[in-house]
């Protein structure tokens, strides 16, 4: 099964795609802990994107593509049951090159699930967001702090503010994503796949939301 979320920055779609993994056994793709992660390695990528990642701005399409890909082709042997993108596709060229690297292994995605969230929500979450830098893992300093401060509950690495968490990135974000990526929702509802959910509700409604639109269809806007 492959589902696609699409919101903007603070929306929670890095928390569904986790959540999913652990419901539906599939493989979170998240374009942008990819590039994190990469960036904190200190490889060849990493360092190339340091910077685009810092302004808010999109990496190349053929690179972010080519991490997807590597990423799918653990999926093709076996390391899950299909996928959820976070943060991929942004842009319609990325959507194309989905459908076709999908359309190549026999599959095509089954759910598009849009996150709506009203803009005053979103920059209460993205200023008090915080991630840790080794894993991942998404807190927030007033209603999900690590239990302690500064270090990560799940694998205890450092907690902190993502350097792209700062009001001039956080608004190009959103202006990306206005432009570029709200636009691929009509790309996708000409197949009928595409729903939508509030995500303005605690993190467990949303998920139940977005589980009884994958499972039975039910929930679709
Ligand atoms: P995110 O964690 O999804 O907010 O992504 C953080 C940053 O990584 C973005 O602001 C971009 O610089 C980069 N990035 C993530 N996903 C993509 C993508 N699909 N295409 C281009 N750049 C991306």
């Amino acid at each position: 099964m492959y589902i696609v979320l699409i919101g903007p920055q603070g929306s929670g779609k890095g928390t569904q795609a986790d959540r999913l993994v652990n419901s539906l056994g599939v493989m979170k793709i998240s374009t942008g802990e990819l590039f994190r992660a990469e960036r904190a390695a200190g490889t060849e990528l990493g360092k190339l994107v340091a910077g685009i990642l810092d302004a808010g701005e999109l990496v190349p399409d053929d690179v972010t593509i080519a991490i997807v890909e590597s990423r799918l082709e653990e999926v093709d042997r076996g390391a899950a049951l299909g996928a959820v993108f976070d943060g991929f596709p942004r842009n319609l060229s990325q959507a194309e090159a989905l459908d076709v690297a999908l359309d190549g292994r026999g599959a095509a995605i089954d759910h598009v699930v849009e996150i709506a969230i009203s803009e005053d929500k979103l920059v209460r979450r993205l200023s008090g967001r915080r991630v840790c830098s080794n894993c991942g893992a998404v807190y927030h300093i007033d209603h999900a702090p690590p239990s302690v401060p500064g270090v990560c509950d799940r694998c205890g690495g450092k907690v902190e503010q993502r350097a792209d968490d700062t009001p001039e990135a956080i608004r190009r974000r959103l202006a990306i994503f206005a432009e570029m990526t709200r636009p691929l929702l009509a790309y996708y509802a000409e197949r009928g796949i595409v729903s939508q959910v509030d995500g303005d509700q605690p993190m467990e409604a949303v998920e139940k939301d977005i589980l009884s639109i994958i499972q039975d269809g039910s929930g679709a806007a």
